[in-house]
Order: structure tokens, then C-alpha cells, then sequence
């Protein structure tokens, strides 16, 4: 049986990156790997392939009104199967209908059975406000989802959002949160925000992952950092994650916060963070 998993985040977070890793080391280990980039962005599966960016799903049907497998799935690094869903023309608005068409086509292609898939990777922009980026919950397309999140309030906020998605469909057989990889965290304090806010909302990090210029050098390669520097110290906290996450079984429903208890749980922190500072950091 295919496992899916749907990996969300804001913007800029490091979704893709650690996605992209993630996909490499499970190739790396002999898995069969799809990962489908579902931002308008479509930069998803770059680094998977030299740098070099693939045509989308919606880009391909807007051109031909057709999309064959060849036109859409391409292979990278051991052999991952890399497809970007694409997304809208700009200004005009999809009404959440972009990732589902994508995810569609791929399954009329029969995509999924007849690549003899282990693991599906959706790599999903957004905090779950509209129904496209909501799709791979909501269908039950996936069956677990993982938030990559920082120790920032932006970042922790679309997580709390995300969940609130995942709560709303989880009693019409939606996906089930795995839990929160938590990425740039370089300092004790970041690590204890995360942690707080996963303790706090019925869920577990599954991974920390610093902010590291081996990430930066890596990518400036168009590499992973699994392909770039495969004896780093970061490779390895990349392999040690992707074994968390492949032999991960079991997701739960999450229990988000109320808008107004984040902000005052966020206020706590700043508290905390300040006696901190006091205590002899700058
Ligand atoms: P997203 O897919 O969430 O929009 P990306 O994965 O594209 O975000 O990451 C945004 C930028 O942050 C990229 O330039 C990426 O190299 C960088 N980045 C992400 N994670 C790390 C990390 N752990 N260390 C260093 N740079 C990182
Ligand atoms: Fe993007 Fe959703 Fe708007 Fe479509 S409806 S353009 S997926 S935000
Ligand atoms: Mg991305």
C-alpha cells in the first residue's frame, strides 16, 4: 500500500527543502518516491533535478487541453518521481480547483498503481485557508500530514490553522496530523517554543532541524543537501528525520488553539523570552 503524506507550511518556511531531502534519502534507502510540488510556485522538485525546474499539470492542460505521464513526471536524483502541479494563471483564481485537477489527472493517468509507489510526498503551500490547498487533507488523499514550522509566530500560527483544517475533516475520513518537523532551530529557546506549542496543541515534533549554510550551499548547487553533502552533520539529522517519518504509522486528531489563547500563549513567551535576555543574552 501507497503511504502518502502531505507536508504544510507557510511560505518560505522550508517546506521543499526538507521535503526534497526527505525524498532523497528515502530514494538513497530504496524506497520508491514520488514528490508533488502543490504551489504555484512549482519549485518543489528543483532540487531533485540540478536546479532544473519541469513543466506543471496546469501549465501542460492550459497549452494542450491534454497531459500525458511523459509531459508531467520526470525523474531526479535516484530515481524520485518529481510533478509539479502548478497553479492558476496570476489574478485570475482558481476557486481551489488547481491542485484538485492536478491530483485528478494524475490519478486518471493511473499514475500511482502502475509506478509501483511506496511513498507519495505532496509539498503544500498554505495554512489550509482555501479548498485547493486544503485537497490532499480533505479528500483523504493523504493519510498523514506534517507541518514544517520554525519558533517564529507566523510560522506557529499557519501550523495552528493547518490543524484547525485537519480537525474540521477528520470526522468526514480526512488525513490525520503526524506531527511537526521543526526546522531553523539553532538556539535552546527556539527549540522550547516548538515544543510547547506541540505540547500544547495534542501533537509531537518529529525532527529538529538547524538553519545551516551547508542547507544554502547545497541548494546554490541545485542539489539537496542528501546529494550535496551527503557526510554532513545536517545530512545526517536529514536521514535521521526521514527514518522517524518512514516508519511512522499512527496520526491524530490535533487540538488547536483559539485565535485569542495563541496570542496569549505567543504573549507568555515574549514574557519568558525577555526574563531570558535579562538573565544575560542580548
Ligand atoms: P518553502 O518551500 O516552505 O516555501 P523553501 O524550502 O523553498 O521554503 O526554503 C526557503 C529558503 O530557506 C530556501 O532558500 C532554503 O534553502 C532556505 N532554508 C530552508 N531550510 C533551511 C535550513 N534548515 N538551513 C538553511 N537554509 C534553509
Ligand atoms: Fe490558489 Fe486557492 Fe485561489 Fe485557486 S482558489 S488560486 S488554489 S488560493
Ligand atoms: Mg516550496
Amino acid at each position: 500500500k501507497i503511504k502518502q503524506i502531505a507536508i504544510y507550511g507557510k511560505g518560505g518556511i522550508g517546506k521543499s527543502t526538507t521535503t526534497s531531502n526527505i525524498s532523497a534519502a528515502l530514494a538513497m534507502t530504496g524506497y520508491k518516491v514520488m514528490q508533488f510540488g502543490c504551489d504555484p510556485k512549482s519549485d518543489s522538485t528543483n532540487t531533485l533535478r540540478d536546479g532544473r525546474y519541469i513543466p506543471t499539470v496546469l501549465d501542460t492542460l492550459r497549452e494542450k487541453n491534454t497531459v500525458t505521464k511523459e509531459e508531467v513526471i520526470f525523474q531526479g536524483f535516484k530515481g524520485v518521481y518529481c510533478v509539479e502541479a502548478g497553479g492558476p494563471a496570476p489574478g485570475v483564481g482558481c476557486a481551489g480547483r488547481g491542485i484538485i485537477t492536478a491530483v485528478q489527472i494524475l490519478k486518471q493517468l493511473k499514475v500511482f498503481e502502475e509506478l509501483d509507489l511506496d511513498i507519495v510526498l505532496y509539498d503544500v503551500l498554505g495554512d489550509v485557508v482555501c479548498g485547493g490547498f486544503a485537497m490532499p487533507i480533505r479528500d483523504g488523499i493523504a493519510e498523514h500530514v506534517f507541518t514544517v514550522s520554525s519558533a517564529d509566530f507566523m510560522s506557529i500560527y499557519a501550523s495552528n490553522n493547518l490543524f484547525k483544517g485537519i480537525q474540521k475533516f477528520s470526522t468526514s475520513g480526512g488525513a490525520l496530523l503526524g506531527g511537526v518537523i521543526a526546522n531553523s532551530i539553532n538556539e535552546d529557546y527556539s527549540k522550547a517554543i516548538i515544543d510547547d506549542f506541540a505540547g500544547r496543541t495534542g501533537t509531537q515534533v518529529v525532527g529538529y532541524v538547524p538553519r545551516s549554510v551547508t542547507v544554502t550551499t547545497s541548494e546554490l548547487q541545485g542539489k539537496t543537501t542528501i546529494e550535496a553533502a551527503p557526510d554532513s552533520e545536517q545530512a545526517k539529522i536529514y536521514l535521521k528525520l526521514t527514518n522517524t517519518i518512514a516508519e511512522h504509522t499512527v496520526s491524530k486528531v490535533p487540538a488547536p488553539m483559539e485565535v485569542k489563547g495563541l496570542r496569549e500563549w505567543a504573549a507568555t513567551w515574549a514574557d519568558q523570552l525577555l526574563a531570558y535576555g535579562d538573565a544575560g543574552r542580548t
